[in-house]
């Protein structure tokens, strides 16, 4: 298959729709990004990579970060996080604080911000350091050693993350956060604002490609465990607009305000999109329509 012509081919589909979406302003310092910036990279379960666009610029990986802190969770023995963290979808917007009092402090799922933020804190207590596992895992996938925190968008974060200090702080009044609050959003904030690229991210993406096996033939993650996070990055994986990913798109998906969206091919490899403009639910308009496009034009696809 010629990867390359198809992603090209994705690109171009995409490149009209890409002005009708807004970078994310609630964290100012995403604010400025260019909504016409694109790139698309696809890594297969192999080592192949290829790339198109501004494949190679980092952007802000965001709510993307919530795949690996859970695939390490698990990883590091964190099973009993199920009974802190569900794992339906929420149907409401990913920073809702409405469903956890009347569930009594337990998220729906590990991908909104409140099951994000128990899952950092489970991480957290397991390896001590939630923040450096992720960047470590994103390294060692990608081979990128400048892979790291962005700490103007980490204090951006902080400095305007009321929202996420309500969620972490009622939780912790149900007894659902282990950790200091500060210290666990302090973790979070620092894994959602790591900058990475979409080759890095699709690399990193084909663990769960390969059924939990990594780049370098060792096991990170159980078979079992691998193929439930695939299951819950479709139902769970875009916020609210699951439903519309998994329809338009059909893959395992998780997307980020910073733009990005990266999605699995069990068994084949995984493809991530970046454009800043998202749409009102806060993905990406460029990669939805990029990755729509490459799930119909190509073999790529679980369905
Ligand atoms: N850091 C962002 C937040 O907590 C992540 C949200 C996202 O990418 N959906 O609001």
């Amino acid at each position: 298959m010629d990867y390359l012509e198809l992603l090209n081919k994705s690109m171009d589909t995409a490149k009209p729709v890409l002005g009708r979406g807004t970078p994310a302003d609630y964290i100012p310092a995403l604010a400025c990004a260019d909504p016409y910036a694109f790139g698309m990279a696809l890594a297969t379960v192999d080592g192949e990579v290829h790339g198109v666009g501004e494949w190679r610029t980092p952007f802000s990986i965001q709510s993307i970060s919530k795949l690996f802190t859970l695939a390490l969770a698990l990883a590091h023995g964190g099973s009993p996080l199920w009974q802190r963290v569900g794992r339906e979808p929420s149907g409401n917007p990913f920073n809702s604080l409405i469903q956890l009092e009347s569930e009594q402090g337990v998220p729906r799922n590990p991908f909104i911000n409140a099951g994000a933020l128990v899952v950092t804190d489970a991480l957290l207590t397991l390896t001590g350091d939630a923040r450096g596992a992720v960047v470590d895992l994103l390294r060692q996938e990608s081979g990128s050693e400048g892979i790291d925190t962005d700490l103007a968008v980490a204090e951006s974060e902080a400095a305007h993350g009321h929202r996420n200090a309500a969620l972490a702080h009622f939780m912790a009044s149900f007894g659902n956060l282990h950790n200091p609050v500060d210290d666990v959003l302090k973790h979070y904030f620092e894994q959602c604002s790591v900058a990475a690229d979409c080759r890095d991210l699709a690399m990193a993406g084909c663990i769960l490609a390969r059924h939990g096996v990594r780049g370098d033939g060792t096991r990170l993650l159980g078979r079992g465990d691998a193929k439930r996070i695939n299951a819950v990055l479709l139902t769970c994986g875009t916020y609210d607009a699951a439903g519309e990913f998994a329809y338009r798109v059909g893959l395992p998906g998780k997307s980020g305000v910073g733009g990005g969206i990266l999605a699995i091919v069990p068994g084949r490899g995984a493809v991530c999109a970046w454009s800043p403009g998202l749409d009102p639910v806060g993905n990406s308009v460029g990669a939805m329509a990029a990755l729509e496009d490459f799930t119909h034009r190509s073999d790529w696809s679980v369905f």
